[in-house]
């Protein structure tokens, strides 16, 4: 009988591979198996839309570890393999092929994957979505045969595939539903931003609509709008946003609701069973209720910490939610995370896009965005999570540094 203790990874991608690169750093010796669907190595996904996307780096630069590093560290990465069901009362997972695993911890790091469009036409040739690195290679090809190409949805996929396209030299249209561009998470304002940018490097936006239905003979042809409208294009991408992979965990009865539920220590509601990354719907001790992020950063560093707690470390995931964004010549971070907010206060040029924005609720900062501005993210969190009461003006003068409006906790609002 063997006493060596098994932890099983469902989900080869960044927070699985950061999770077992974790367990073995901090000392576990048992077995690490790390189990995933596609075929490729844990990768990471921000090229995909960007340089890898524009055929300006190679794939060698979206791997999270070089090729041998899985074997070195004693990992038995299982790629091409799905895990099908769980039993959690016995500690156990099948495996599709039929293989059965039984685990003393199991990290559920199974993702999220794009919303499909159920519309007319949405299974014609030529209506792609991006998640994988072979998406990105089907949509690489398209743009190399240049053409016109429409893009549904402005959210950040959206966003990057439009800008990576017009760098391409193709006519793009975007077509969405809202007012401005990113408008969900940016709001009216800041997306009004966005939406000239957009349309300075000549990409068509028609906003305020949405989709019908896809067109064509075989292949996609036209997109119908539903202000009546049929735009010609040679090829389509969906980007109306992801859900989290959560049916192996449904399945085995674990609470699931916009992900798998856990607290802040990433354990979800199964004995020995953690989820991290986008799938993880965690609760969040600063905000004090449960977010879901689907940023890289989340998953890059929630890995971690729910390989640490699988150790019985006991370290609540308490990092403010960040993501970063490129489009043409626009580089961003955001910090934070508003569901609402009283006004947004800006510090240096909106027009040069050279800017931080602050979304403030009460006075207090609640998120922030560096548009082409760097070395300011730190302070920036600071800010949000000192909860500093701040005054507007001097929140918007550049030459009063961020730190010391994040370390005064005693301004009177302006
Ligand atoms: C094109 C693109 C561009 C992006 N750009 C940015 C950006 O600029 N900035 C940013 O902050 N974020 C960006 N993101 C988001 C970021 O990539 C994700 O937040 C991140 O990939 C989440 O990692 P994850 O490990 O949680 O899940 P995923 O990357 O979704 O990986 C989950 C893995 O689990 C596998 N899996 C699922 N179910 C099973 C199962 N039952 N058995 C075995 N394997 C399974 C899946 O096949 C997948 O490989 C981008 C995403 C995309 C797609």
């Amino acid at each position: 009988m063997t006493t060596e203790q098994t932890h099983v990874i469902v989900g080869a991608s960044l927070a699985g591979a950061t999770a077992a690169e974790t367990l073995r750093k901090e000392g576990f010796e048992g077995r690490i198996v790390l189990i995933g669907t596609e075929d490729e190595r844990p990768y990471e996904r921000p090229p995909l839309s960007k340089d890898y996307l524009r055929g300006e780096s190679g794939r060698d630069k979206v791997y999270v570890h070089d090729e041998g590093f899985y074997a070195e560290h004693g990992i038995e990465l299982r790629l091409g393999r799905t895990a099908a069901s769980l039993e959690t009362a016995n500690g156990e997972l099948a495996l599709d092929d039929g293989e059965r695993l039984a685990y003393d911890r199991l990290l559920l790091a199974t993702g999220a994957e794009p919303r499909r469009l159920a519309i007319p036409g949405g299974e014609l040739d030529g209506v792609l979505y991006l998640r994988s690195v072979q998406d990105s290679d089907t949509l690489r090809e398209r743009l190399d045969r240049g053409g016109a190409l429409v893009v549904v949805g402005a959210g950040w996929i959206g966003a990057e595939v439009a800008a990576s396209a017009r760098q391409r030299g193709l006519d793009v249209t975007v077509i969405e539903p809202a007012s401005v561009p990113l408008e969900r998470v940016l709001g009216a304002e800041v997306g009004a931003i966005y939406r000239d940018i957009h349309t300075d490097h000549g990409v068509q936006l028609l906003l305020g609509t949405g989709v019908e239905a896809f067109e064509g003979d075989g292949a996609v042809e036209r997109v119908r709008t539903s202000d009546g409208r049929a735009i010609a294009c040679d090829f389509v991408v969906v980007g109306v946003g992801v859900q989290p992979r959560v049916r192996l965990a449904a399945e085995a009865g674990i609470a699931v609701d916009n992900g798998i539920l856990v607290d802040e220590h990433l354990q979800a509601s199964a004995p020995g069973v953690f989820a991290a990354g986008d799938v993880a719907n965690a609760h969040h001790p600063f905000y004090g209720e449960r977010i879901r992020v689907e940023h890289w950063a989340n998953a890059l560093n929630q890995g971690p910490a729910a390989a640490r707690n699988m150790l019985g470390q006991s370290v609540p995931y308490e990092r403010l939610p960040y993501f970063f964004s490129d489009q043409y010549d626009v580089g961003m971070e955001y910090s934070g995370f508003a569901r609402t907010w009283d006004r947004v206060v800006f510090r240096g040029d909106p027009d040069g896009r050279e800017f931080v924005a602050f979304w403030l609720a009460e006075d207090r900062v609640v998120a922030g965005m560096n548009v082409n501005v760097w070395d300011v993210n730190e302070a920036i969190q600071q800010l949000i999570r000192e909860r500093v009461q701040v005054d507007d003006r001097r929140l918007a003068d550049p030459d009063v540094p961020l730190e010391e409006l994040a370390s005064s906790r005693d301004q009177a609002p302006g």
